[in-house]
């Protein structure tokens, strides 16, 4: 537990109030299986505290989250599945898909059904799988030099495996982040409702405590209640089979490219993206 873990940091800063850091800063916090496994850990304590009223994600360095370590692998075999999937290393696309199922989609709507508020803490660069850990959130602060991108069309695929894009930014820009691949700043995020607020960089921590000190003042039975109307109206408009029918196509660009490249996604992406970073 919190004694052993890597790549997470879990603090108390406030009264009624945890924080759950990413702490993996010299890889921009790119994420492998233990650090999601971590967070999913620090998450449930904070959710079964009954102490804890609202919950702070924020990121060590100068990014948030640069997405998934694609370096790490996907092996299973040192993690404790906390879904009811199975066969991780199955061949064809049995295994990934569970392993997907399991670890991306899986833990985000998890994190996402938390029935606290809890508040994303952003700085600097979030692309791709770094918005699977600030979507699922209710609120995002974020700073004034925060970015915004997910630029896997250029490796063949739909999107990252939480794909909320339409509900996060709206459709049209949803799209337009989709096949650009263009990183949106932190005030076209707020001006399409993907953020709650822009701060100063020196005031992001601040501002955010603030803001979760405030909601802790609230009971906790009407919090609860009001994310779950809020949540409730976003499934009722689709949210989470929208998710579930983007996981598929996602895996049919898994599987295009397994069989074309041998790979999981286009290895000529990667030239793409950094000539155009
Ligand atoms: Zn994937």
């Amino acid at each position: 537990m919190s004694d052993t873990w890597e790549h997470i940091r879990y603090e108390e800063p406030a009264e009624r109030v945890a924080r759950v850091v990413l702490a993996r800063s010299e890889m921009a916090n790119a994420q492998d299986y233990t650090m999601l496994a971590e967070l999913n850990e620090a998450f449930d304590r904070a959710a079964r505290d009954d102490d804890v009223r609202v919950i702070v994600l924020a990121a060590d360095g100068d990014h948030f989250s640069s997405g998934h370590d694609l370096r790490a692998g996907t092996d299973m075999s040192d993690i404790e599945a906390i879904g009811t999937w199975c066969c991780f290393g199955a061949e064809g696309a049995e295994g990934y898909m569970a392993t997907e199922a399991e670890m991306y989609v899986g833990l985000c709507w998890r994190w996402r059904n938390i029935p606290k508020p809890t508040i994303a803490q952003v700085q600097g660069k979030v692309i791709a799988g770094g918005l699977m850990l600030v979507w699922p959130m209710d609120l995002v602060v974020c700073s004034e030099e925060a970015t915004f991108s997910d630029p896997v069309v250029a490796f063949g695929m739909n999107g990252h495996e939480y794909f909320t894009h339409a509900f996060e930014a709206g459709a049209r820009l949803a799209k337009e982040m989709l096949f650009t691949g263009r990183a949106i700043t932190s005030r076209e995020a707020l001006r399409h409702g993907m953020v709650n607020e822009v701060v100063p960089r020196n005031e992001l921590e601040s501002r955010t405590l603030a803001l979760a000190e405030h909601i802790a003042r609230r009971p906790p039975i009407g919090l609860t209640l009001a994310k779950q109307s809020v949540n409730n109206t976003l499934d009722a408009m689709g949210m989470y089979t929208a998710i579930q029918s983007a996981f598929g196509l996602h895996h049919v660009g898994h599987n295009h490219n397994q069989r074309l490249f041998g790979a999981l996604v286009d290895p000529s992406g990667l030239q793409v993206v950094r000539e155009e970073a």
